[in-house]
């Protein structure tokens, strides 16, 4: 008796010690990713109340201090209004190096107000929304910095986490003058995030891009009575864009053009005396940007000679592409496949359906949510957006991944985007990404030698002589642009 007793105390204690082992090795087993697994609902609540009140780029007061004030809450010290911008924030947590960065937007897109249907249902007709997420996108840089805190805090470990609140992200550019100022000299690393359809690491380089207003001025006069008293500036308009469309054909076909009339006049019967274009010019190389933008800029000289107008060009935004890293790439990309994929409840799944129907998709293609897509290869972009997350890329070592926030086979700035965005959808989606900032951060804070090797690559790529010049000029921040002018 003894002897079996014995027998199954050893294969009691031999199992413990197997399941412990089992338990060490898991490398979900921490506090950070226990604190996100119980914190599912405060940050459920903080983005659907960010969401349920979409404020505009440089405008984003409310949603700004929502999460300065999580982070306060939670033991991070704030500095707001920095370079000059009122939302514009960094939060920090411990202290020395690596000092790792995530970042947090928070602005809406005008003009796409939704509620949570999966039918077009404006909540104010013409207001604004959710369109790219950034509800979820700063909630998940806040949760998963709480989480990293957490983790430093229990281990006393050395290493500091920064929140970056990046305002107006939709053409605002808030991060270029955050770089502009210095504010990420003392960062290692940034990890960044985007909600998206699927689940993945971002190996693209987008493209660079300037945003530039083209102005004008003329004489108005009686467009019946006295046309030859007056000059149209609305003339020198439309020869700037009359010449940009025949030079299209002489440009790589990688570069972007594309452009809006801002300010076309008043009535048909007054010659306009002043008249507004507004460009956005990209290349996926900054140096063939700037050719472009040169190039424009004769046209706009050029049209405003042969219309007797006079023009002049303010650049409102300017952002790099991006310079990718595979080391880091790499690191997120096995935090991301040990969390896994986005998994639907049954009205979550229902939900999605519904919006996956109105776009006339295979329900099959809801699977994507569930899986990671592999670690593409790097390509030269042939085109595409841009983000402002670019020059940070020229600055600190950077990574960018997304989490399935969207339903596959949705549009980028949609409403079906507002909509499941302000879901648990975008909560566990968010979690997730939050998840995945844990990981890769604890492993940068443990291993020094990963993180050299970082720096080494990033060094290597961008060259011995880079010397950071933003493509915005020194202008100050265009606090105002999403104000009606
Ligand atoms: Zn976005
Ligand atoms: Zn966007």
């Amino acid at each position: 008796m003894k002897k079996i007793l014995l027998i199954i105390s050893l294969i009691v204690s031999a199992s413990a010690l197997f399941a412990q082992a089992d338990k060490e090795s898991s490398p979900l087993d921490n506090v950070s990713i226990s604190y996100l697994d119980k914190s599912f609902s405060v940050y459920d609540k903080l983005q659907k109340t960010i969401w349920s009140d979409p404020e505009l780029g440089f405008l984003e007061t409310k949603s700004s201090a929502l999460l300065q004030n999580h982070l306060k809450s939670n033991g991070f010290t704030v500095e707001a209004g920095v370079a000059g911008m009122p939302t514009a924030f960094v939060a920090s947590y411990g202290s020395g190096h690596p000092v790792i960065a995530v970042l947090a937007e928070f602005d809406a897109l005008p003009g796409l107000s939704q509620d949570t249907v999966p039918y077009r249902k404006p909540l104010v007709e013409g207001g604004a929304g959710h369109g790219c997420g950034h509800n979820a996108f700063g909630v998940g840089a806040a949760a998963g910095a709480v989480a990293i805190a957490q983790w430093l805090n229990a281990e006393k470990h050395t290493g500091t986490i920064k929140v970056f609140g990046t305002p107006a992200e939709e053409g605002g550019g808030g991060k270029v003058y955050m770089v502009r100022d210095g504010l990420f000299k003392d960062v290692d690393i940034v990890l960044d995030w985007h909600p998206a359809t699927g689940n993945g690491v971002t190996t693209g380089t987008g493209t660079a891009i300037q945003m530039v207003d083209y102005s004008f001025y003329g004489i108005a006069t009686h467009a019946a009575g006295s046309p030859d008293k007056g000059r149209s500036a609305l003339d020198g308009v439309e020869a700037l864009n009359y010449m940009v469309n025949l030079l299209r054909e002489h440009v790589p076909t990688s570069s972007r053009i594309h452009y809006v009339i801002s300010n076309g006049g008043e009535a048909p019967n007054v010659v306009p005396d002043y008249a507004r274009v507004s460009y956005y010019i990209r290349s996926p190389k900054r140096e063939i940007l700037k050719e472009l933008v040169a190039w424009i800029g004769q046209a706009a000289e050029g049209a405003a000679l042969g219309t007797q107008t006079k023009v002049k060009s303010e650049i409102i935004s300017g952002f790099y592409e991006r310079l990718n890293n595979r080391k880091l790439s790499e690191l997120v990309q096995r935090n991301l496949e040990i969390v896994g994929g986005v998994h639907y409840d049954a009205r979550e799944r229902a939900f999605a359906e519904e919006i996956a129907k109105g776009l006339n998709k295979d329900i099959s293609a809801l699977e994507e949510v569930k899986s990671v897509k592999p670690l593409a290869d790097e390509k030269p972009s042939t085109g595409g957006g841009s983000s402002d997350v670019g020059d940070i890329s020229w600055v600190v070592p950077t990574v960018s991944f997304n989490t399935a926030t969207f339903v596959p086979g949705s549009a980028g700035h949609s409403w079906q985007n507002v909509a499941v965005g302000g879901t648990t959808i975008g909560t566990k989606s968010l979690i997730n990404t939050a998840k995945v900032f844990s990981l890769s951060a604890i492993a940068l804070y443990t291993n020094p030698e990963l993180v050299k090797e970082i720096k080494e690559e990033f060094e290597k790529r961008r060259g011995a002589d880079f010397k950071y010049e933003p493509l915005l000029g020194d202008r100050k921040p265009a606090l105002d642009y999403r104000v009606k002018r």
